[in-house]
């Protein structure tokens, strides 16, 4: 996934922050993470919208339930939001 230049300063020095607290625990015992990801721009620090969910820790290979996500996916969903910024302000 590609990140659009900085639609403010016009740097392509971006990153991914996140943050996730822990927020229960499954049947399983597994730890459920709130897990929150947003696009920042290391220069001017103009930020995307923050996207989130929840996602299981240590889930290995088995098939996740409806109310859970991964964190690949919430990252993907971040990227998009920014990108999304970066088209209606040009
Ligand atoms: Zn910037």
């Amino acid at each position: 996934m590609n990140y659009e230049p900085c639609p403010f300063c016009g740097s392509d020095k971006l990153k991914l922050t996140s943050k996730h607290r822990l927020v229960g625990y499954n049947g399983m015992d597994m730890p459920v993470h709130a897990y929150t990801c947003s696009v920042r721009c290391n220069v001017c620090h103009a930020r995307g919208g923050t996207a989130g969910g929840k996602t299981l820790v240590r889930y290995g290979g088995l098939p996740l339930p409806e109310w859970a996500t991964t964190r690949e996916a919430i990252e993907a969903m971040a990227i998009e939001n920014w990108n999304r910024r970066v088209r209606r302000v040009c």
